[in-house]
């Protein structure tokens, strides 16, 4: 199983914000789309960063409520691990549990072509495993 198996169950849309833009705007992209990150990208279209729901709650740990006003960037993750679409399952568990993190964006030829998050990943693999251990017993069963 691949990003790729994800993606055209899921579809490539990617809820993305600019770095200029208040931690407000990203709360409420975060809570009307029921996400728990967003991909930064700038006026090119260049993946710029990463900001999860932990980047925010660590600012607002900070800052207080001041950090409503902070900009994107300056809480941002600037070096983002994406993945591509040929990239397996088991990579991708491997690379988030290394990493520490439960989203990963997909990209292809340097263009953004989708987002996974570890939810994408255990739902699948739960899927794969019910599927083996119904194959198993059936094989039982007729044997
Ligand atoms: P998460 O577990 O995805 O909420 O993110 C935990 C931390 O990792 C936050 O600081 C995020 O900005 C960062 N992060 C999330 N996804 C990635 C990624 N694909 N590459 C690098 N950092 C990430």
């Amino acid at each position: 199983m691949t990003v790729a198996h994800i993606l055209a169950e899921k579809g490539a849309s990617v809820i993305t914000v600019r770095p200029g833009n208040p931690l407000a705007d990203a709360i409420h992209l975060l809570v009307e789309n029921g996400i728990g990150a967003l991909v930064v990208m700038d006026e090119a279209h260049t993946v710029v960063g990463i900001i999860s729901e932990r980047d925010i709650m660590h600012a607002l740990a900070t800052h207080g409520t001041s950090a409503l006003d902070l900009p994107v960037s300056s809480q941002m993750t600037r070096k983002v691990v994406t993945c591509r679409r040929e990239t397996t399952n088991d990579e991708v568990m491997q690379l988030m549990t290394e990493g520490r993190f439960r989203h990963m964006p997909v990209c292809e030829s340097g263009k953004l072509v989708g987002i996974i998050s570890i939810r994408d990943v255990i739902e699948r693999q739960l899927a794969v495993l019910e599927a083996e251990r119904q194959a198993m017993h059936d094989y039982i069963n007729m044997a």
